[in-house]
């Protein structure tokens, strides 16, 4: 998951991790790390590396926006859908231009922020 620099202060503020403990830089932007055992995000708890197990989010009442957003993103025509890899993608309502403008801003400053360093 991308996240802006101001995410991850926060996370380290909140956490007390070290930024390079949760995130790496990833194709030009900050993106939270997986974790090696489940292979899901390092704050998700969960003792499964099931993709459909049961997870409590650590740091919920922080998460980042693309984490709020979820699980729409955008595809390649820079359009708003539902994530095909979702397994909950049957719950959600199609996204409307607005989630696009919202997750094209979004996408803008995290790259902006990657190129600037
Ligand atoms: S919602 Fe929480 S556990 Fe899920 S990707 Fe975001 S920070 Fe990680």
């Amino acid at each position: 998951m991308p996240i802006t620099k101001a995410e991850a202060a926060r996370l380290v503020r909140r956490t007390g991790m070290k930024q390079a403990e949760f995130s790496v830089v990833n194709d030009g932007a900050l993106t939270l790390l997986n974790s090696s055992d489940t292979r899901a995000c390092v704050f998700l708890l969960t003792d499964t590396a099931d993709m459909n197990g049961e997870g409590i989010c650590s740091v919920y009442d922080i998460r980042p926006k693309g984490c709020q957003t979820y699980p729409y993103v955008l595809n390649h025509d820079d359009d708003a859908v539902v994530d095909e890899g979702c397994p909950h993608r049957e719950s959600f309502e199609s996204p409307g231009e607005e989630m696009a403008t919202t997750l094209l801003n979004l996408e803008e400053r995290i790259l902006r922020e990657g190129s600037s360093d």
